[in-house]
């Protein structure tokens, strides 16, 4: 075990300049005004729009798992909801809560979104939604999928937890769909501490999504929903209102450090590297490497070697959600043999804005020299 030296971890929060965020929320000391949709949120809110290419439905939520667990709420879904496996935990207890049934659909090995050829033999008289997740940033095939969902009417929901700044085409990834999930939270690449988003294609969504993270309080007199509590306060959204000024070069920094990976580990044997679609406007959060047959030794291997030389790499996703403990007796994950294949064989590796490429070189050595 190197001791000498400081551990790098998968991921870095990003943070601005303590003077400018002490500068965003000085006035929090003069309002009292700290939560309840006050100017830093409404502030943020607009930003936000502009940003994401010009939305017109984007409500704010304490995290990105409400987000999801909201819309799908605010949306009166029922029967069954077709998604993928491959994800993080929060979209599929998002169905569950709701009292949905997921089912899983399997991914395409080129990106590892779901696979659009496979939805429609999943398609049954109970099935009212698709939600598919853009994992790793990579954008999912979102034609397809509206031509599914138009043909069968159904509704369709992203998971844009990891999509953050992400276009298609040159189109903000948030106007795909009835419904675009967005994750704040510290390890995502844009982050308000915890927070998160849903933008809504339909305002009658966005309206009752507002009632819903406010208890299902109409006015003062009348409660006519059974809501949560799921606002975003002001010191939250005043790290938004920071965070989103430093942005773009963020995502250029991130940009740097995957070039970086890929000059070193383009050319190695039995490696899977995850590269940028054609029409896709990239954020560079995470850098997912499989590691096949051919490579000779197992991701676990790599995993434990990078460790001891003091790199925490990432096993994301595995095992899949419909292999977790708390589904595993209700779901098979052998009916998803590509998600399982690479939730067996990935590793995401260390990759935030302040990475060095030595240590990147570093990280990329210790795997090349795993390879037997
Ligand atoms: C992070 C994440 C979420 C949940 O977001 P939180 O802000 O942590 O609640 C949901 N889905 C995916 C794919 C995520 O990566």
């Amino acid at each position: 075990m190197n001791t000498s030296k400081k551990m790098i971890y998968v991921t870095r929060s990003s943070m601005p300049p303590m003077e400018e965020y002490i500068n965003e929320i000085k006035e929090l000391w003069e309002s009292h005004y700290l939560t309840n949709m006050g100017t830093k949120h409404e502030q943020f809110v607009e930003m936000l729009k502009v940003f994401l290419g010009g939305v017109e439905n984007i409500d704010l939520l304490t995290n990105g798992h409400m987000a999801l667990e909201l819309a799908l709420q605010a949306m009166n879904l029922t029967g069954e909801v077709i998604t993928t496996p491959f994800t993080f935990v929060s979209t599929t207890h998002a169905i569950v809560r709701n009292g949905l049934k997921p089912v899983f659909c399997d991914i395409n090995p080129n990106d590892y979104t779901i696979d659009v050829n496979k939805i429609e033999q999943m398609i049954t008289d109970k099935t009212s939604a698709i939600l598919p997740v853009h994992v790793y940033g990579n954008v999912c095939d979102v034609e397809g999928i509206q031509k599914i969902a138009d043909k069968y009417g159904l509704k369709v929901i992203y998971d844009a937890a990891h999509a953050f700044g992400v276009k298609y085409k040159n189109i903000g990834i948030g106007k795909f769909g009835d419904a675009s999930c967005f994750s704040f939270h510290a390890t995502k690449v844009f982050n308000t501490i915890e927070g998160g988003a849903v933008i809504f294609r339909n305002k009658a969504f966005s309206r009752e999504i507002c009632r819903l993270r406010n208890f299902g309080i109409k006015n003062e007199e009348i409660v006519d929903a059974i809501g949560v509590n799921a606002k975003m306060n002001e010191f939250c959204a005043a790290m938004g209102l920071c965070n989103l000024r430093h942005i773009d070069e963020e995502i250029k920094k991130r940009s740097q450090v995957v070039q970086a990976y890929i000059a070193n580990l383009k050319d190695i044997p039995g490696l899977r590297l995850n590269y940028v679609s054609e029409n896709v406007l990239p954020n560079y959060s995470y850098f997912p490497v499989l590691f096949e047959k051919e490579f000779g030794t197992s991701r676990d291997e790599v995993y434990d070697r990078l460790i001891e030389n003091g790199f925490m790499a990432r096993k994301y996703f595995y095992p899949l959600t419909n292999g977790l403990d708390c589904y595993k007796e209700s779901f098979d994950v052998s009916l998803t043999p590509v998600a399982l294949h690479v939730s067996e064989t990935v590793l995401t590796l260390p990759l935030y804005a302040d990475l060095s490429v030595d240590d990147v070189d570093k990280i990329c050595n210790v795997i090349r020299i795993c390879r037997k």
